[in-house]
C-alpha cells in the first residue's frame, strides 16, 4: 500500500470506529432520588450523552443519513437540510462533516448559545428563525427553501422520516430489553419528534405487550424544555402515532429544573433539562407501583445548558 492509500485507510477506520460508537449506552440505576419507593420498584435511565455527538439524536441522525445514502436520496453534491432544536443538528453536522456532506440547519434564534456555537464549530450553515415562531418557524423556512431549490437539498425531515423512529426500533429498544434481562415493565420517554418513543416503544411492545409505554409531556405550550414538544398545541410530527404509547404524564417545567439539580447533587449525574423532565415522569410512574422496572431516557448532558442561569442558581 502506498502512503496515500494507507492514509485513506486510516481515515476510513477512524470513521468506522466513530460510527460504531453510536448506541450501546449505559443503563444507570437511580439510587437516591428514588428513596421512598418500595424495594421491588427500580428506576433506570439510559445515559445518552455517551453517544459520540453527545445525545440521543445521534441514533436518529446517523440512521437518517445512512438510509438516505443507501436509497440514493443523498448523492455526492447534495446538501442535507433540516430544522432542528439543536441535538439532531449537532449529530447531522458531526456525521455529515465526517462523510463530506454539507449541512444546512434552520433553528430558532433563541436556541441556547452553546448549541449555536457547537453547530458553527462543526461547520454547519445556520439559518436562525424568529424566536416567537418556535420550531414551527424553522420548519416553515425549510419548506420555502425546498420549494425554491428542490434539487439542491436532501430534506432529512426528522419529524416525518421513518428512519428516525426505526433507529430506535433497532437500537434503543433492543438495548433496553437486553440490559434489563427482559424485566422492563414500564418505559417512559419525553417526546420531541417522538422518534424515541415510537421506535423504542414499538420494539418493547413486540417483545412483551404487557410493557407499559408512557410519554412525557410539558404541561403547557411555552415550556422552555429544549428538545420537547407540547403535542396538544404544536403541529404533530408525521411519525407520531398517538396509539403507540399507553398514556401521557405531564411535567411542570419548574419540577424538571428542580430534578436536574437533584440529579447532579444526589446522583452525580450532570444532565440536560429534558432528562430532568424524564426523571420526574419516571418517578411519578414508579410511585404508583408495588413492583416493577421503570426505564427512562436521559437524552443529553448539562453542558449545553450552562448559560441557563435559572437552572444552575
Ligand atoms: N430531549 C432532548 C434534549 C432532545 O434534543 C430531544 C430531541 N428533539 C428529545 C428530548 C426528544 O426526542 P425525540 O425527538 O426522539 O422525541
Amino acid at each position: 500500500m502506498n502512503t496515500l492509500t494507507l492514509e485513506k485507510e486510516k481515515i476510513r477506520l477512524q470513521e468506522d470506529n466513530y460510527f460504531t460508537r453510536v448506541g450501546n449506552t449505559p443503563l444507570l440505576p437511580l439510587r437516591r432520588v428514588t428513596q421512598g419507593l418500595p424495594p421491588s420498584v427500580s428506576v433506570y435511565a439510559k445515559a445518552e450523552w455517551f453517544n459520540p455527538a453527545g445525545s440521543i439524536k445521534d441514533r436518529a441522525a446517523l440512521n437518517i443519513i445512512q438510509t438516505a445514502i443507501g436509497n440514493g436520496d443523498l448523492p455526492p453534491g447534495k446538501r442535507l437540510l433540516d430544522s432542528t432544536s439543536g441535538n439532531t443538528g449537532i449529530a447531522y453536522a458531526t456525521f455529515g462533516t465526517m462523510m463530506g456532506i454539507p449541512v444546512t440547519l434552520a433553528l430558532p434564534e433563541n436556541a441556547s448559545p452553546e448549541r449555536i456555537a457547537i453547530l458553527r464549530s462543526l461547520g454547519a450553515d445556520l439559518i436562525l428563525t424568529e424566536a416567537s415562531e418556535g420550531p414551527e418557524g424553522s420548519m416553515k423556512v425549510v419548506r420555502e427553501m425546498l420549494k425554491e431549490e428542490p434539487e439542491k437539498y436532501f430534506y432529512a425531515n426528522q419529524y416525518g422520516n421513518p428512519a428516525n423512529w426505526i433507529a430506535h426500533y433497532h437500537s434503543t429498544g433492543p438495548e433496553i430489553f437486553s440490559q434489563t434481562g427482559g424485566d422492563v415493565t414500564h418505559f417512559v420517554a419525553v417526546m420531541g419528534t417522538s422518534g424515541t418513543m415510537m421506535g423504542t416503544g414499538r420494539y418493547l411492545k413486540d417483545q412483551n405487550p404487557q410493557i407499559e409505554l408512557v410519554g412525557g409531556q410539558p404541561t403547557k405550550p411555552l415550556h422552555g424544555l429544549e428538545g420537547m414538544q407540547h403535542m396538544a398545541s404544536a403541529i404533530q410530527p408525521d411519525i407520531y402515532d398517538v396509539d403507540v404509547h399507553d398514556r401521557i404524564v405531564e411535567v411542570e417545567t419548574a419540577d424538571a429544573y428542580e430534578m436536574v439539580r437533584r440529579l447532579g447533587r444526589e446522583e452525580g449525574l450532570f444532565v440536560g433539562l429534558s432528562s430532568g423532565a424524564a426523571a420526574v415522569a419516571a418517578l411519578n410512574v414508579a410511585r404508583e407501583l408495588d413492583e416493577g422496572v421503570v426505564v427512562t431516557i436521559f437524552p443529553d448532558a448539562g453542558y449545553k445548558y450552562l448559560s441557563n442561569e435559572k437552572l444552575w442558581k
